[in-house]
C-alpha cells in the first residue's frame, strides 16, 4: 500500500484488507448470535456502507433482508452537522421487524441520530445499530452502538466505501488523511510573455489554493500611482516597454517577501531575467525553501498581440499600445525566455498550452500543481 492523492489531499495506508476482513468476521458472528431465529432486516446506509453490506452479506449465514437508505452528511473532511434523506425506505419494509442499521462509520453521531429518529417513526419491532468503524473520541450522542467492527482514533479515513468528496470509495483498503502539517503548499512561478494570461490565472490559483500572490507589475503600478521614489524610477522603463533594472526589481521583491515564514507563494511576472531567478532561489534558499515549479503559459505571438491590444482598450495601462507591446515581446524573447532554461535544468519547467477558455487553462495548471511532488 502506498500513499494516494484524492483531489487536493494525500492519504496514507491505514487499515489493510486482512484487518477489515477480521472486523467483518467479528461483527458478523455477533449479529448471527443476536439474530438467533429472527430474520433481521439490514438497512444499509448509502453510499458509504455499500461495500461493508456486500461483504457482510457474503459471510452472514442466516436469512436476512437487505434494504437501503441513502443520506448525505459530509462535505469535504468536516461533518456539516446537516443530514439529508436522499432515498427513503417504505414503512411496510420495516414496521414490526427486527431492524439492524449497517453503517460504514459512526463519527459524531449526527447522521446516526437522524437515521434512528426517522427509522423509529416507521415502528420497527427492534432497532439496533451495527457499524464497521467507530470513532469513540468523536461520538457525541447517546444512542447505543450495539455492534462494532473496529474502533479507530479520530482520523479522517477513506476507502472501502468511504469517500473524500466522492473519491476513494472503490479502494479495497482504508487510508487516512495525511497530517496536514506535512502537506506543505507549493511555491510556484507563473511564467509567460506579456498577454499570456499570467495575472488572470494566478489570481484564480491564489484564491483556490490560498497562495500568497506576488506580482511585480502590480507592485510597480502601485508605486507609480503613489509617486514613490521607486515608482518614479520604474515608470520610464515601463512606459518604454523595457524591463525595470534587476537591482530595483530584486530589491523590491526582497522587501515584499521579507523573511518567508511559510510556503505557498505564487509569483506572477517575476523572475523575468536569469539574475532575478538566481536572486529568488537565494531569498527562498535562506529559509530552506526552493521554487517547486515554473508553469509557462505558451501562446502564439499573434494571439498575444491581439489580447494585449484588446486589453489596452480598457486596462488604462500606458504600456498596452502597439509600439510598446512589440518592445515588450522583444524584451521577453531576449531577456525573459532564458529563465525557462534555468528552471528546465532544475527539472522544474512545465509548459502549458495557454490558448483556450480561462477555465480550461486553469484546469491544465491546477492538474500540474496538484500532482507536484513537493520536497519536504
Ligand atoms: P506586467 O504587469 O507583469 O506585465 O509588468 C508590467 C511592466 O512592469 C513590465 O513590462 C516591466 O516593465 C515591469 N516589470 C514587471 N515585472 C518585472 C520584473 N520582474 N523585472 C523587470 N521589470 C518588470
Amino acid at each position: 500500500m502506498k500513499e494516494i492523492k484524492l483531489h487536493d489531499k494525500i492519504f496514507t495506508p491505514y487499515i489493510n484488507k486482512r484487518q477489515i476482513s477480521l472486523a467483518i468476521k467479528k461483527i458478523t458472528q455477533e449479529l448471527e448470535s443476536y439474530a438467533d431465529n429472527k430474520t433481521l432486516v439490514f438497512v444499509s446506509i448509502l453510499k458509504g456502507a455499500f461495500m461493508f453490506a456486500s461483504d457482510l452479506a457474503k459471510v452472514y449465514k442466516k436469512n436476512a433482508v437487505f434494504e437501503f437508505y441513502r443520506l448525505k452528511s459530509y462535505e469535504g473532511t468536516q461533518s456539516t452537522g446537516e443530514v439529508k434523506i436522499l432515498v427513503d425506505i417504505n414503512q411496510q419494509d420495516i414496521e414490526g421487524k427486527d431492524v439492524v442499521v449497517l453503517e460504514d462509520i459512526v463519527d459524531t453521531g449526527n447522521t446516526l441520530e437522524k437515521i434512528f429518529e426517522e427509522l423509529s417513526k416507521k415502528k420497527p419491532k427492534s432497532l439496533k445499530i451495527a457499524t464497521l468503524f467507530y470513532k469513540p473520541e468523536a461520538y457525541k450522542k447517546n444512542i447505543p452502538i450495539d455492534f462494532i467492527g473496529m474502533e479507530i482514533p479520530n482520523e479522517f479515513i477513506v476507502g472501502y466505501g468511504l469517500d473524500y468528496n466522492e473519491l476513494g470509495r472503490n479502494l479495497p483498503e482504508i487510508y487516512k488523511l495525511k497530517d496536514v502539517k506535512k502537506q506543505r503548499m507549493a511555491d510556484i512561478v507563473l511564467f509567460g510573455p506579456p498577454g499570456a494570461g499570467k495575472g488572470t490565472q494566478a489570481k484564480i490559483l491564489k484564491d483556490k489554493l490560498g497562495l500568497k500572490y506576488i506580482a511585480t507589475g502590480d507592485m510597480f503600478r502601485h508605486h507609480i500611482k503613489n509617486k514613490t521614489e521607486l515608482g518614479v524610477k520604474a515608470q520610464q522603463y515601463i512606459d518604454n516597454g523595457e524591463l525595470v533594472p534587476d537591482e530595483i526589481t530584486i530589491g523590491m521583491i526582497k522587501e515584499s517577501i521579507g523573511d518567508p515564514d511559510s510556503h505557498g507563494f505564487i509569483f506572477d511576472g517575476f523572475p523575468r531575467t536569469v539574475a532575478q531567478a538566481e536572486a529568488l532561489d537565494k531569498i527562498m534558499g535562506e529559509k530552506g525553501y526552493i521554487i517547486d515549479a515554473l508553469l509557462s503559459l505558451e501562446v502564439p505571438e499573434e494571439i498575444l498581440v491581439e489580447r494585449l491590444l484588446n486589453r489596452g482598450k480598457t486596462s488604462g495601462r500606458s504600456d498596452d499600445n502597439e509600439e510598446t507591446i512589440k518592445k515588450r515581446l522583444k524584451q521577453y524573447h531576449t531577456k525573459t525566455a532564458p529563465v525557462k532554461e534555468y528552471y528546465e535544468k532544475q527539472g522544474k519547467l512545465y509548459q502549458i498550452n495557454g490558448v483556450g477558455e480561462i477555465d480550461e487553462i486553469h484546469k491544465r495548471l491546477y492538474d500540474i500543481i496538484k500532482n507536484l511532488k513537493l520536497r519536504e
